[in-house]
């Protein structure tokens, strides 16, 4: 079992066969009666806001009532009031806990399908994957938390008793993005809980379907109500939980630049001095040389550049194929490019959905357009009719890295030649952007694999495989630099970094 060796073992959620008919039929017609549930979350006194699918700007999902700044006050109040209770019972309470929350997860996993369909605009396979991921965290941090209650022992002289005790910070607030809407919402969420804290989970304006659903059946499992509390809105409420005086740490997941002015705003408050772990975005990379398998390179490129329209912040955004092999890599990626079937997420043939909504999509129009006018592009899908907000896949030739300077958050792909003699200036390059999240290395020859492992400075790196999708536990997710500020998610040292450690010393 995973974990067996750390004495963390569980099993990784299941998930749900797509390839077995006789699953995949069933959950199709459960999937087409949820369409016309309306959903709702939140509450308070502030305004009701209708959430409409990214692929259908007509398709209400369901509406939401924002959280007003009076009901911001009182909701940190209810989760400080309630904390010492919530860490008194003991890491082994709260761990089972959250592993009834992951069962009922499962239970209602059609629902989640359903919501991330509809809210987010995932595909069925990315929705399987996502409810897993989320799985995975409760049980992942549901064993940290009994590991963690055991106290350590620590060395001193006899008649010295020294121990170290892990303990609940406070509130933590947990804002979280819309590109991983139920796992990332619920991740740290079920980290701040694992370590004795309340949590307050504000998710992105976009998809807070999901995670007020997530909350509710936080709830029914029998995590008190106040311990666990949801602030629907937009950026403003994140920034107001993060300089409220109640909040005791800060899990950030999405921009750099918003990560770097919540940075400024803890650093300006008065009171204890605030944690903040901080997952942000990246410039991710993948180095091809002349000794990759051209299959296994398309096949890899592919996936990680459009699966989840490249809303992955994992994704591929800048491929490095040496010039002897590129014209024949290029025709390979292109060709499987095209086989891609863009539209509408509620068809199981559907291999590329929406882009969250018309700012990202307008955003990355203007890329793209950009990228058209300097003549660099070399590949582009055409779109289908729709009423959503759709790009289509593309891939540019660019001559090196310095004209990119931001992230660009969906299927763009950009391609730079290298040649022989020159890896170590192809790492520089990447090196050079600051960003260290995750880098993609197809390469059969063992020295380049190890040269590239020594040099990048980067959080995830894959050999010979994609560069998506990182498993609880397996894969610690996280990166360096611009990129974040670790602990990895899903990583040994993740949990405890939501606590504070106390130190007891016996002279016996
Ligand atoms: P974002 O714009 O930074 O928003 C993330 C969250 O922060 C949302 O809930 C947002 O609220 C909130 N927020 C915005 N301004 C705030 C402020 N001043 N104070 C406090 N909270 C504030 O990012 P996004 O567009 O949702 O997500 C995409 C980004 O996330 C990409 O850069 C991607 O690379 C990154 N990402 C990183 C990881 C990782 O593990 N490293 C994982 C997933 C995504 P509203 O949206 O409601 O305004």
């Amino acid at each position: 079992l995973p974990g067996e060796m750390f004495g963390t073992a569980r099993r990784n959620s299941a998930g749900c066969d797509l390839t077995d008919i006789s699953v995949r039929e069933p959950l199709l017609r459960r999937l087409a009666d949820l369409e016309r549930k309306r959903w709702t979350g939140g509450e308070g006194n502030g305004e009701r806001i209708e959430i409409r699918s990214p692929f259908d700007r007509a398709q209400v999902v369901g509406e939401v009532v924002e959280t007003s700044p009076a009901d911001l006050d009182a909701m940190l109040s209810r989760a400080a009031a309630a904390q010492a209770a919530w860490d008194a019972i003991g890491g082994e309470a709260r761990a089972r806990l959250l592993d009834r929350t992951a069962d009922l997860f499962e239970a209602h996993r059609e629902d989640f399908y359903s919501l991330c369909i509809r809210e987010a605009g995932k595909s069925l396979p990315d929705a399987v994957l996502e409810v897993r991921e989320a799985v995975d965290f409760l049980r992942y941090y549901a064993a940290e938390a009994r590991r963690l209650a055991t106290p350590v022992q620590l060395p001193g002289p006899t008649g010295e008793l020294n121990e170290l005790r892990h303990h609940g910070r406070g509130v933590w607030t947990c804002i979280s993005p819309w590109n991983f809407p139920l796992a990332i919402f619920t991740g740290p969420v079920a980290a701040a809980l694992a370590a004795g804290n309340s949590a307050i989970a504000k998710p992105a304006e976009q998809t807070p379907l999901i995670g007020a659903l997530a909350v509710r059946l936080m709830h029914e499992a029998g995590i008190p109500a106040d311990v666990v509390q949801i602030a629907v809105g937009d950026g403003k409420i994140g920034a107001a939980l993060v300089s409220h005086r109640l909040t005791s740490g800060v899990a950030f997941t999405g921009s750099t630049a918003v990560a770097r002015a919540i940075n400024r705003s803890l650093a300006e408050r008065e009171g204890p001095i605030v944690p903040l772990i901080a997952e942000t975005g990246g410039q991710n990379a993948m180095i091809v040389d002349s000794s990759a398998l051209p299959e296994q390179v398309t096949r890899d490129v592919v996936a990680s550049a459009f699966q989840s329209a490249g809303q992955r912040c994992s994704a591929l955004r800048v491929l490095f194929v040496q010039e002897d092999v590129a014209d024949t890599m290029l025709t390979m990626i292109r060709g499987a490019m095209e086989a891609l079937s863009i539209g509408d997420p509620r068809l199981p043939t559907t291999d590329v959905g929406p882009v969250i909504d018309a700012d990202a999509k307008a955003s990355l129009d203007a890329h793209v357009a950009e990228l058209r006018a300097a003549g660099k592009v070399v590949a582009e899908l055409r779109l289908p009719p729709n009423n959503g907000s759709f790009v289509a896949p593309v891939i540019a030739e660019l001559p090196s890295l310095a004209s990119l300077k931001d992230e660009h958050f969906g299927p763009v792909l950009h391609v730079i030649r290298w040649q022989s003699g020159e890896l170590d200036k192809v790492i520089d390059q990447i090196n050079a952007t600051g960003f260290g999240l995750t880098l993609g290395l197809q390469s059969r020859i063992d020295t380049v694999a190890e040269q590239v492992a020594a040099k990048a400075r980067v959080g995830n790196l894959y050999i010979n495989r994609n560069q998506i999708g990182a498993v609880v536990e397996s894969q610690p997710f996280g990166g360096e630099g611009l990129s974040g500020t670790g602990p990895k998610a899903g990583g040994p040292h993740y949990v405890a970094r939501f606590a504070t450690e106390r130190v007891t010393c016996i002279d016996t």
